[in-house]
């Protein structure tokens, strides 16, 4: 017999097996001295009372083993297959756009400018000791795209674009653990992501996809409303290349492609977008706020069952919305630039989330009239503003990847720090003024924004913690535009926009969603 049943209960009971099936055998009547084996199928904490409940839903079998799912993909050989798909860009979306296509016996072909996994770690490192940014092989460039060294975040509201739990399945059976199935807000760790995506790697070539590391799109030929070839450059050597469909998942970080298709008359559009800063705080600081702790041993105490915390806020301040993004428990700020002379800022977390700090995006959403004085670059405008704010913070962090910051209180006070905490950014950072960073709409939101989180989250707005700039890719500020129905760009009917970098993705998962989308009306396209 199989029961299913929904159960809270406290975040000890949560942890201990022998603890939870009491529950279970309270709730559903069963005699004690019966044996029968439980499993979660979701869980989630809700931590806004002192009391915590973590809210579950299980499986209870009596006599009977738990069916255990068996996933299987329909990937079939395609080494000879005669139709074929092009992808630009290794990051979620292009991985999955190619893992559809060897479902729907497509041969994916992925160029990647960046390089595989394990050589894309050396040019990390380099940017945090040496301050060397490769402009083709960073956080946001490489095997895996930005998905690869992040925190591995999975949730996502985009449930209405794409089959999120079949994403979630292609995960598991490349290595992630099931738990990301069960948890609300799941995620992998940046410790763990990069074999995973070694291992999609390995699915793609061993079905018969093709994948060439180092190799940049840097033109394309165009007759008769289709793309005919791309020209690629494979480490400076240049090679054209004739195609039959074009999958562009180049990500929000590849300029030079929206810079090409602007010079090429191909229809880009300016579309919002949002800065802001990184805030870090001590993780012990944000555990006591969130789940009410009065004491650090109270702290202690709670994370031995319950995971560092997180938090989530937003605000209206004179029209725009302020918020947290991609919040990082037990993080680590990161160095994501993609050329030397910039700072940009983003957050990853180890599978454990067992770093002191807690990092978060906080940006301020911004309209196009927002950057009026850019708007003579047309449909670059956003992207010159972006660019001209990563400058000014490299320029003011002293010309190094260190970055410009401020405690959070004096920023707010308008005053500059006399010395910085201690902080998890590890090419360093220097004191300054960050509303000379942020420049007159940004700043004075932001330190408004922060006004109102601390009266959210007493305690959130001290100088024990930190802003650290900028943050300013957490998406794109051009849209390359596609029709509803067959995801072809207006002008080009085998190209297909895809993912984060095309204003279609903001996310591990939805990037993913919309790989598989642009496979499907790529296969569409091709069987016509
Ligand atoms: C540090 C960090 C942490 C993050 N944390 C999370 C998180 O926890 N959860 C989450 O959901 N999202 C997170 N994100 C965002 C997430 O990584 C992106 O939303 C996602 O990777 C977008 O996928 P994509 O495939 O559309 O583009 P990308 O991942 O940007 O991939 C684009 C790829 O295209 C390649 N490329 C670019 N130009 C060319 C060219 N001309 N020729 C060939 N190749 C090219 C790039 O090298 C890159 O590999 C994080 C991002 C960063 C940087």
């Amino acid at each position: 017999m199989l029961k299913q049943l929904q159960l809270q209960v406290s975040p000890a009971t949560a942890n201990n097996e022998i603890l939870l099936k009491e529950e279970v055998a309270l709730h559903l009547g069963f005699n004690p001295n019966i044996s029968f084996t439980i499993k979660i199928l979701k869980r989630s904490i809700d931590a806004r009372n002192r009391n915590i409940k973590i809210n579950l839903t299980l499986v209870a079998a009596i006599n009977e083993l738990i069916p255990q799912e068996d996933f299987h993909f329909n990937y079939t050989n395609v080494l000879d297959a005669k139709r074929s798909c092009h992808i630009i860009g290794a990051g979620p979306a292009g991985l999955f756009a190619a893992l559809r296509c060897l479902e729907l016996g497509i041969k994916p072909i992925i160029i990647e400018r960046g390089k595989d996994i394990k050589a894309r770690r050396r040019d990390l490192a380099a940017i945090n000791k040496e301050h060397v940014v490769n402009p083709e092989s960073n956080y946001c460039f490489g095997e895996g795209g930005a998905g690869t060294y992040s925190d591995g975040k999975l949730y996502t509201r985009s449930n209405k674009r794409g089959d999120i739990d079949k994403i979630l399945k292609t995960l598991v059976y490349h290595g992630a653990n099931e738990d990301i199935r069960v948890d609300a807000h799941p995620h992998i760790g940046t410790n763990k992501l990069p074999q995973l995506i070694e291992k999609i790697r390995e699915t793609i070539l061993y079905f018969g996809g093709e994948l060439r590391f180092n190799t940049k799109l840097i033109d394309f030929t165009i007759s008769k409303d289709k793309v005919r070839s791309i020209l690629i450059s494979e480490l400076g050597v240049e090679q054209e290349l004739p195609i039959e469909s074009l999958i562009l998942a180049s990500g929000h970080s590849a300029r030079d492609i929206y810079e090409l298709l602007y010079k090429k008359n191909i229809l880009i559009e300016a579309k919002p977008f949002a800065i802001g800063v990184r805030a870090e705080h001590p993780q012990e600081l944000i555990d006591r706020i969130q789940y009410h702790c009065g004491s650090v041993e109270a702290v202690s105490e709670v994370r031995s069952y319950l995971p560092a915390a997180s938090y989530s806020l937003v605000n209206q301040v004179k029209g725009h919305g302020v918020y947290s993004f991609c919040m990082c428990p037990g993080g680590i700020i990161a160095p994501c630039a993609t050329q030397q002379q910039e700072i940009v800022t983003n957050g990853w977390s180890p599978s454990k989330r067992n770093n002191p700090y807690a990092n978060s995006g906080i940006v301020v959403g911004l309209e196009l009239s927002d950057y009026e004085p850019f708007k003579h670059f047309g449909a670059l405008a956003g992207l010159e503003f972006q660019k001209q704010l990563e400058q000014k913070a490299w320029q003011m962090g002293g010309k190094t990847q260190s970055a410009p910051a401020q405690r959070l209180l004096d920023f707010v006070n308008g005053k500059v720090s006399s010395d910085l905490p201690s902080c998890s950014y590890q090419p360093g950072l220097k004191s300054v003024d960050m509303q000379q960073v942020l420049g007159k709409l940004v700043g004075p939101a932001l330190k408004e924004g922060f006004k109102l989180f601390g009266a959210k989250m007493r305690g959130y707005l001290t100088n024990d913690a930190v802003i650290v700039g900028v943050e300013s890719r957490t998406s794109t500020p051009v849209r390359i535009p596609r029709d509803k129905e067959t995801l072809t760009h207006p002008q080009l009917t085998n190209l297909f926009p895809c993912g984060e970098g095309a204003g279609y993705a903001g996310g591990i998962v939805s990037a993913a969603m919309d790989g598989e989308r642009c496979a499907n009306a790529c296969n569409a396209m091709l069987s016509k």
